[in-house]
């Protein structure tokens, strides 16, 4: 909890300090509060429909108790955010990176566009699966871009696990195909599959991903248990608009959100979240491997509010 109140702090100074600084003098919230308020979450990345949402709900609020002090807001938008955050149900929500009983191996599609830190984030998550004792086997489907063949192989050497690899320019459904097969055949825990985030056509991008899908189905019908969407953080609207596009192209069934040791606007967790419907599984804080670290709404409300 130290080092992602450490990584958020620019989000806790944007947002915080400038609530605080907004309710100065006052004991009461009224309209103007509430502008100050709805200006404060907007420039704070969390989007216009959910900060409009969030706004109504402490209005009716007002509304229906006919009086609320600038003291108690703290809480009540606490509150409010919890409600549209996600929750994190998944295995290793309590960061000890387990893998659901059962499901040898547990297979992971990761998609998002070039930048995001989507490397970074599978080079980081096979880290701890391997610190945890799990069995990794990487797949370098991104092959598009000779960048992210290379630094994932880096990676695979880094934390010494194997990285399925056939160069640039080849079929990433087949890279797929061979990293879950040997994934299976050789006992791993989980399979991690890079893709390539061109967002070139979306019915490219739509076939290219259900091909991969199809191809993992090979081995088990469940795969890829987890597609896993990285968003770089501090992109505010860009990220918006990827993620529609994602889950638009496939089922997205978790969300990687990267950078936000470099944003004020950590907004776009809330957001997203709330408008996606899919729940934030991590967030990326920095450059070193502990930096990825498993989402806990509780300790990031209570990170945005310290
Ligand atoms: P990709 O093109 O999506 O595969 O992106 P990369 O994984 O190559 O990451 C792009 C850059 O972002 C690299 O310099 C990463 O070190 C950096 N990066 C990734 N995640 C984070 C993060 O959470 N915080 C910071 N500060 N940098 C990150």
């Amino acid at each position: 909890a130290e080092s992602l109140d450490k990584g958020l702090e620019k989000t806790k100074d944007g947002f915080f300090s400038k609530l605080s600084r907004a309710i100065v003098g006052k004991s009461k919230v009224d309209e103007e509060v509430l502008d100050e308020l709805e200006e404060i979450l907007i420039s704070s990345d969390v989007g216009v429909e959910t900060t409009v949402k969030i706004i109504r709900r402490i209005e009716d609020r007002v509304a229906r108790d006919k009086f609320m002090s600038t003291s108690e807001l703290d809480s009540i938008l606490r509150e409010e955010i919890a409600v549209l955050l996600s929750e994190n149900k998944s295995a290793d929500v309590s960061g000890d990176f387990e893998t659901p009983l059962g499901v040898k191996p547990y297979v992971i599609m990761v998609v998002g566009v070039n930048g995001v830190g989507k490397t970074t984030t599978i080079g980081k998550l096979a880290a701890q699966y391997h610190k945890a004792g799990k069995k990794v086997v990487l797949g370098a489907g991104d092959t598009f871009r000779a960048a992210a063949v290379d630094q994932l192989k880096l990676w695979g050497e880094r934390v010494g696990v194997p990285v399925i690899d056939h160069g640039m320019n080849t079929d990433p459904a087949s890279v797929a195909y061979d990293a879950v097969k040997q994934g299976t055949e050789t006992g791993a825990d989980v399979v991690i599959v890079d893709t390539a985030g061109r967002l070139h056509t979306k019915v490219n991008l739509m076939n290219e991903l259900a091909k991969i899908k199809r191809v993992m189905q090979k081995f088990s019908a469940e795969a890829p248990h987890e597609v896993l969407l990285v968003l770089d953080g501090s992109t505010g609207q860009n990220a918006f608009i990827q993620a529609q596009e994602f889950t638009k192209a496939t089922e997205v069934t978790a969300l990687a959100i990267t950078k936000l040791d470099g944003t004020a606007k950590g907004g776009v967790v809330i957001g997203i979240s709330d408008q996606f419907k899919i729940p934030v599984k991590y967030i990326g804080v920095g450059e070193r491997i502990e930096d990825l670290q498993v989402f806990s709404k509780q300790t990031f409300v209570e990170s945005l509010f310290k």
